[in-house]
């Protein structure tokens, strides 16, 4: 059976598994090897574990195909979703060059703009809801998308900048984190590479850092690879293997954490309490349109606000099944008061709220009895 006719379920538990040996498991387990032998001339794939690694090559496939199906990608892994993105845009753009970015974007991204700056690159931001980055997109070499972005899930239309970015010789990068491959497909949306933290939903067990880079284009993603060589960003063998295990799951976890995310939306949607609620998947969040159109899940997070920051620790206190912990996209609900960390444009009481594969019951009454205890 081809991958391209495939289903998503079947394709996940699938994915980048090599042809069966006798004797051998299905997935081979995590190789860890500094150097391999390597008599006389240098050839053949694995030399030097900095550069190629047996469990790393599997994992690359598995993600290769789900971000394109039947599809000939190259996949690169990472250490963490951050080494990726630095990966595509410090082998990308040198001294000179323009580059775009997400204004409200991952909190790390202003740091990474500080460092472009620091190398001569022009940085120039955008929110991502109204494709606002379309205004600023001339002259630049490299547009970053993120869609939905974390942590205020507005989304962008990818098809409509990457044209756009495409008929001024500029590459598209989507960092596809929240939706999973699962969720949406950039380099099918016109996307030059699909990147993400495979730290997040992807793995979905909160136990593994990971990043990877996608991409069609030979001469891009070569410099990507020498840029993981510089770097020395590279995944652990078991990491690697972990993620790669945990991505067998991936169609089941994706489809029960999104579904409960839509009721636990719809349920915080009745909540006086509750302001500025979102979440992609809902009729009338002012991302559904646009989600509905390029995404084929809404993902695992929904964010809101509550009153005062007070509220928002007593919330978060008074919960029983969602740890009061950052990150997003595993098997167990996370949620936190996101201004705690500073960084991000939100009001005090802004939460974000990941949503876990317990029973949707449970999750909802957790979370809406604790809305109650922090009332008073
Ligand atoms: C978490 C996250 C990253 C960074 O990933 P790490 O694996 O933590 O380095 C990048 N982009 C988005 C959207 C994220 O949520």
């Amino acid at each position: 059976m081809s991958e391209a006719v495939m289903g998503e379920g079947t394709r996940a538990v699938r994915a980048g598994l090599p042809e069966p040996v006798k004797n051998e498991p299905t997935l081979p387990g995590p190789v860890f090897a500094a150097h391999f032998h390597l008599p006389g001339e240098v050839s053949g794939p694995y030399a030097y574990g900095r550069d190629e690694n047996p469990t790393w090559t599997h994992l690359e496939r598995a993600i290769g195909e789900l971000e394109a199906p039947g599809e000939d990608v190259e996949t690169l892994v990472f250490a963490s979703g951050v080494a990726a993105i630095a990966a595509v845009l410090f082998s990308q753009l040198s001294a000179g060059d323009s580059v775009v970015l997400p204004s409200d974007g991952y909190q790390v991204l202003p740091l990474v703009r500080a460092q472009l700056e620091a190398y001569g690159i022009e940085v120039r931001t955008a929110p991502t809801a109204g494709d606002a980055q379309l205004d600023v997109l001339d002259g630049a070499k490299l547009l970053l998308i993120e869609s939905p972005c974390n942590p205020g899930l507005d989304v962008c239309d990818i098809r409509r900048l990457a044209g756009a970015a495409h008929a001024r010789g500029a590459l598209v990068a989507v960092d596809n984190t929240l939706a999973t491959p699962l969720g949406q497909r950039p380099l099918a949306l016109g996307a030059d590479f699909s990147l993400a933290s495979g730290t997040k939903q992807l793995t979905g067990h909160g136990d593994v850092l990971l990043g990877y880079v996608a991409g069609r284009d030979t001469a891009a993603m070569a410099a990507v690879r020498r840029w993981r060589k510089i770097i020395g960003a590279i995944s652990g063998p078991m990491e690697a293997w972990l993620a790669h295990r945990s991505l067998a799951t991936l169609q089941l976890r994706v489809d029960r954490q999104n579904a409960t995310a839509q009721l636990l939306a719809e349920a915080l949607r009745e909540r006086p309490e509750v302001t500025g609620l979102r979440y992609p998947g809902l009729s009338d969040d002012p991302a559904h349109k646009i989600a509905s159109q390029q995404m084929r899940r809404y993902g695992s997070v929904i964010s809101f606000t509550l009153p005062t920051r007070a509220r928002a620790e007593r919330f978060l206190r008074a919960l029983r099944l969602v740890d009061d912990a950052t990150s997003f996209g595993g098997v167990r609900s996370t949620a936190e008061r996101r201004l705690r960390w500073g960084g991000d444009d939100v009001p005090e009481g802004f939460i974000r709220l990941s949503v876990g594969a317990e029973d949707p019951d449970d999750l909802v009454t957790d979370v809406l009895r604790a809305l109650d205890e922090s009332d008073r």
